[in-house]
């Protein structure tokens, strides 16, 4: 008998639906094995019945809850308690749903910042009240990671996930497991390049500049981004992008790691820890531009990113 399975998509991009499409092969290896009995991102299907005529969010029961985005505002919030309730097992897929991803950045910012921003702040846009009619869902007051808000079991990160991960987590499930998670080990920890343990001390420099390689030579022949002076979120992030085959993508690419796939651990404090990085290897972490964004880039849920209190004007 097929798993059924719901997934859910709240502030989401879609790109982590994408990832289940890009399982390819392995997916129709799987499909036999589970039925998909809600999936709006494949069908219209409207929560609140078709022409809105209920009263009551419609989402069936299922042995797996698959649901991706971070929770930003009272339907998200809604649709996620909801899949919880009606799901044996509620899996946080990509980032935005693991730690609040991209969405997040806004969380330091108020909303009322933001729609002063947005509706009348902007030189290219005509002035508009903000957006609090009865029939828009009212936003919450910080975009929230799944685990703010209802029990997650399975996590698999990434901004997108790699489909790698997501059909080694639905194996195990279907396998009768109840968890599954990455191992615990950096994006450094996968990295070949080669690595001295200093830098040239100073500023960090920024991505306007080219990193120094040599196309012709293998990233083992490479030095190390951060000793380069460049920025790479490598120390601080959980190594898996590349799925199996090890190397890290933007590694591949030969640009620093952003640090899409989130903390090591649990509970880890990666702009604290990354600071200790920088600072090993004779960078100032003074000198990031933007510091707190770049270094929360996609993790500004679990309150790592809030609005700052204001500074009291300068005499
Ligand atoms: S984790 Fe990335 S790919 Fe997935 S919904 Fe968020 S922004 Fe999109
Ligand atoms: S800091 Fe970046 S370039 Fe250096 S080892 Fe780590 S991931 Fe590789
Ligand atoms: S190297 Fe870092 S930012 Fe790039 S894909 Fe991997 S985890 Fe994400």
């Amino acid at each position: 008998m097929p798993v059924k399975v719901v997934e859910e998509w709240l502030n989401s991009c879609s790109g982590c639906e994408i990832s289940i499409l890009n399982l390819g092969d392995t997916l129709l290896d799987l499909l036999p094995e589970l039925n998909f009995v809600h999936i709006p991102v494949l069908i219209d299907h409207k929560y609140y019945g078709q022409t809105g005529e209920s009263d009551v969010i419609e989402i069936p029961e299922a042995d797996i809850g698959i649901v991706s985005g971070g929770v930003r505002n009272e339907e998200h919030k809604h649709v996620l308690e909801e899949t919880r309730k009606k799901t044996k097992i509620l899996i946080a897929l990509g980032s935005c749903a693991a730690h609040g991803g991209i969405p997040a950045q806004a969380n330091m910012y108020t909303n009322k910042d933001i729609f002063e921003k947005l509706f009348r702040g902007s030189p290219s846009t005509d002035p508009a009240s903000d957006p609090n009619h009865p029939n828009v869902p009212q936003w919450l007051d910080s975009c929230l990671a799944l685990d703010e808000v209802v029990e997650v079991d399975v996590t698999i990160p990434g901004c997108p996930p790699h489909p790698d991960w997501i059909a080694e987590a639905l194996t195990a499930l279907l396998e009768g497991k109840t968890s599954w998670s990455l191992p615990e080990r950096s994006v450094c920890d996968t990295c070949p390049v080669i690595r001295e343990k200093k830098s040239a001390a100073g500023p960090v420099r920024r991505c306007f500049e080219n990193l120094e390689f040599n196309p012709e030579e293998g990233l083992d022949k490479m030095r190390c981004i951060n000793e380069q002076g460049f920025l790479c979120l490598g120390p601080v992030t959980l190594a898996g992008c590349a799925g199996k085959e090890g190397v890290p993508r933007c590694i591949q690419a030969r640009t620093p790691c952003r640090g899409c796939f989130g903390p090591i651990r649990k509970g880890a404090r990666p702009m604290v820890d990354m600071m200790g990085a920088m600072s090993s290897v004779g960078l100032d972490p003074k000198t990031v531009v933007d510091r707190r964004a770049i270094m929360n880039r996609y993790i500004g849920g679990h309150g790592n990113l809030r609005p700052l209190p204001a500074r009291p004007a300068r005499k």
